[in-house]
């Protein structure tokens, strides 16, 4: 699985830092940025809530 956040939408919500923060970062970053690739199998059902509920559809998911 890879992902990636668009920092073009990223409004910097948080809400995927919440749900999985093994994975996002808000950190430092002007946006939320992917801190552990490839995504574990055990993480990757939060990576995909995460990019669902999203509120500006920034994450991407691929795999
Ligand atoms: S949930 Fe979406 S908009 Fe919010 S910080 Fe994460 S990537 Fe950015």
């Amino acid at each position: 699985m890879i992902v990636a956040v668009d920092a073009n939408r990223c409004i910097r919500c948080g809400f995927c830092e919440t749900i999985a923060p093994e994975v996002f970062s808000l950190d430092g970053a002007p946006h939320a940025q992917v801190v552990l690739e490839p995504i574990p199998w055990h993480l990757q059902d939060l990576v995909c809530q995460a990019a669902e509920e999203c509120p500006e559809h920034a994450i991407r998911v691929e795999g």
